[in-house]
């Protein structure tokens, strides 16, 4: 029985070795229906391996992954969609020829294949792609016809590994929509990028693993607030040297015309202002949440440099 709010996808202590390599080191989270998750780390941390271990494609060392309570094997993969890296599309097929291959794998009826596919390819206005072949498609449409292939089933898990590189602007906002009418339709979506900007806009809940290793990890707004420090912009004429010796202050920085002032937390911030004088002109003083590409890169820098 599934109670409402139960958990859907479990991650619980997963090891995974190589050999003598260490790529998962006891990793373990939870996503649940209708969340947006991102796996973050700098490259070889260990995100494709967890992706994999998560589709059942890869048996993890030690530890388990369940979905709504189940261990993934073939009844329930076919619950997961997945936009992987190697981008797996069969060439030489037409778009309607893989589609219908993998609604088919799936079980579904070729009537609603062909009925969503027909949905999809306006949506991402391609509707005469059809019956093109896949190879010659660019990169971008193939990876729309991936990202197709991977939610005509309308799963409850969706993986997407790096879905947005490759994409101009107005396909990441497509792409994105897409997503946001999933979650709301309750499916679960885990999805890696290292692109900070989107990963902020995007997911509600990360972790960050540092050679396997979570290192992060929680809901976006938490972590910001348990990081503490803040920076502060600053237009005008005034004295960055007298705010620099200023208790809590951890540097400033000139940005183009502009002070970036970073604090230790909140409480410097009275600091600061009340450190002008009566000559200085100020034209910009605002307080800013440090951005999850500040916080990434302290996070993953420290152990860089261990
Ligand atoms: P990237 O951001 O570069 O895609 P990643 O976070 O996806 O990296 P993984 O591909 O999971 O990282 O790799 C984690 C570690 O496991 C790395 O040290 C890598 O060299 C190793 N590894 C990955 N696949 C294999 C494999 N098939 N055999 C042996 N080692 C592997």
């Amino acid at each position: 029985i599934l109670i409402r709010g139960d958990e859907m996808l479990k991650v619980e202590h997963i090891v995974k070795y190589y050999g003598d390599n260490k790529a998962v080191d006891d990793l373990s989270f939870t996503v649940k229906d209708g969340e947006i998750f991102g796996l973050l780390g700098a490259n070889g941390a260990g995100k494709t391996t967890t992706f994999r271990i998560i589709m059942g494609l890869l048996e993890a060392t030690s530890g388990k992954v369940t979905l709504d309570g189940k261990k993934i094997d073939y009844d329930v993969t076919d619950k997961i969609g997945f936009v992987t890296e190697e981008r797996s599309l069969l060439g030489k097929m037409t778009v309607k020829e893989q589609i219908l291959f993998y609604g088919t794998l799936k079980g579904m009826l070729e009537e609603d294949i062909l009925k969503k596919l027909d949905y999809w390819l306006n949506y991402f206005q391609i509707p005469d792609y059809l019956n093109r072949k896949i190879k010659e498609l660019s990169k971008g449409n193939q990876q729309k016809i991936q990202f197709i292939s991977a939610v005509i089933n309308e799963p409850k898990l969706l993986i997407l590994d790096e879905p947005f590189t490759g994409l101009d602007p107005i396909n990441v906002k497509l792409l994105k929509d897409a997503i946001y009418d999933l979650q709301k339709k309750g499916t679960s979506i885990i999805f890696s990028s290292h692109q900070m900007e989107h990963v902020e806009e995007f997911c509600e809940k990360l972790v960050i693993l540092v050679q396997g290793h979570p290192v992060l990890e929680g809901y976006l707004k938490q972590i910001k607030k348990d990081y503490r420090k803040k920076n502060i912009v600053i237009q005008g004429k005034f004295d960055p040297k007298k705010i620099e010796k200023i208790k809590g202050v951890l540097s400033v920085t000139k940005e183009h015309d502009e002070y970036v002032v970073k604090i230790s937390d909140e409480s410097v911030v009275k600091d600061v202002f009340h450190s002008f004088s009566k000559s200085d002109e100020i034209t910009k003083f605002v307080t800013l949440e440090p951005s999850l590409n500040e916080i990434f890169i302290e996070k993953v820098g420290a152990h860089y440099d261990e």
